[in-house]
């Protein structure tokens, strides 16, 4: 299957989706995950209108981006080192995966730096597995008025990578329960967060029933990851 049919797909099944939970499907932004994938494959990408990407990793990103349309808008995806923070300043428009304080407070000097303001996400560990990065709730309760001070980072909303599930329906209380959480957040920071970034290529139906904002789509757009793409540095 070729890029521009994968993107008629998910693109019709996205439409179903909102139409089975009575939303616009224009509330709901399709980020295409290219990590791994090569610079053509984001330039057939550009050409299909898909203009909205992901990585995961600095290193590939900062070797990629160069390489592709100017048009693309990126955005970091996952767990963020410190050490790494000052080019993802440089290269994302948005950082969905703030798990620390200390990391917002490192986003916030470098924006700074940078004369920027970025819009971040809060990744939520939703399943409170050990193995993973993200905040408890407790946690992230607890600190979110210290991090909504921070002066050059905007708190957009929440994002979560729930266990994996073979079956989508079981990823559903997750996401539940992350709306829930972005709820509790508008009520301790008295304004509203807009975005809600869950599910991914095997779930994203049941996130846009429970009120996904970005669905985070790798595999189904782009194919099996291959690894076609090697930074040379
Ligand atoms: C890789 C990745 C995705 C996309 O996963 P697919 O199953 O290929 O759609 C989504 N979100 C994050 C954070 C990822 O790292």
């Amino acid at each position: 299957m070729s890029f521009a049919e994968n993107l008629a797909s998910i693109q019709q099944r996205i439409h179903a989706a909102c139409d089975r939970a009575g939303r616009d499907p224009g509330s709901v932004a399709l980020l295409a995950v290219s990590k791994t994938h090569p610079p053509e494959s984001i330039r057939e990408a550009v050409n299909c209108g898909q203009l909205f990407f992901g990585e995961n990793k600095i290193q590939e990103a900062r070797a990629k981006i160069p390489l592709c349309p100017g048009k693309a808008r990126w955005h970091f995806i996952g767990h963020l080192q410190s050490n790494k923070v000052r080019d993802a300043v440089e290269l994302f428009e948005m950082i969905q995966g703030v798990d620390s304080l200390n990391l917002a407070r490192e986003i916030s000097k470098r924006a700074e730096q940078a004369s920027k303001t970025l819009p971040v996400l809060l990744e939520m560990n939703v399943a409170g597995e050990g193995s993973k990065f993200g905040y408890k709730p407790d946690q992230l309760l607890s600190e979110l008025n210290e991090l909504n001070a921070l002066p050059r980072i905007e708190i957009h909303g929440l994002m979560a990578i729930p266990p994996y599930a073979p079956v989508p329906e079981r990823a559903r209380p997750y996401f539940q329960k992350l709306r829930d959480l972005k709820n509790d957040c508008e009520q301790v920071l008295g304004a509203p967060l807009p975005e809600l970034s869950m599910g991914m290529s095997g779930d994203f139906e049941v996130a846009i029933e429970e009120g996904s904002t970005i669905v985070r789509v790798g595999t189904a757009l782009f194919g099996e990851r291959i690894s076609r793409f090697k930074p040379a540095n």
